[in-house]
């Protein structure tokens, strides 16, 4: 079996100094907001919303504004430190990049995301772009259905319910 090479993830502080270096270039000014806000998205839980990411960073510095935080992640997006993710639910949710290649597959109830990877999908969509003629350079998977959590407690009430209608029936 073919073994992929994992890049070395990238520590907070490499990331950060690709950051530094991109504002520089692009000749934007570095200030202390972006970096507190930066800094809070390296640390954060993965598919972040510009809001739970706003109200992470308020609890640092009050001061910063929810248009600061939505301009740092577009920032963020493209010096390729962030990926900007659209599920259903249509918020716009951001992770870091320092991870490998995964789909999603995402709960219609509680909002719940969950990676996975199959190589058996991987291989499989560059088989289908190849017979189709195309240079395959990437793709979006994201499956929808209903959590484990949110199937036992779809079960739950359905019990609860006949309980309630045999005892009052
Ligand atoms: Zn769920
Ligand atoms: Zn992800």
């Amino acid at each position: 079996m073919a073994v992929v090479a994992r890049p070395a993830a990238k520590s907070a502080s490499d990331r950060f100094a690709i950051f530094k270096e991109h504002l520089r270039r692009q000749g934007h000014k570095s200030t202390s907001q972006r970096d507190d806000i930066a800094h809070v998205f390296f640390a954060s839980k993965r598919h972040i919303s510009v809001e739970e990411l706003y109200q992470a960073v308020k609890q640092i510095n009050s001061r910063i504004g929810y248009a600061t935080v939505y301009r740092t992640m577009k920032l963020l997006t493209e010096c390729g430190l962030a990926v900007e993710r659209h599920f259903r639910d249509g918020e716009a949710r951001y992770e870091g990049t320092e991870g490998q290649h995964h789909d999603h597959l995402i709960c219609e109830q509680c909002g719940k995301i969950v990676e996975f990877e199959e190589p058996r999908i991987e291989t499989l969509q560059g088989d289908i772009a190849a017979r189709l003629g195309f240079r395959f350079t990437g793709h979006k998977m994201e499956l929808y259905g209903v959590c484990t959590d949110c199937q036992r407690k779809q079960a739950r009430g359905v019990r609860e319910a006949r309980v309630l209608s045999r005892d009052y029936s």
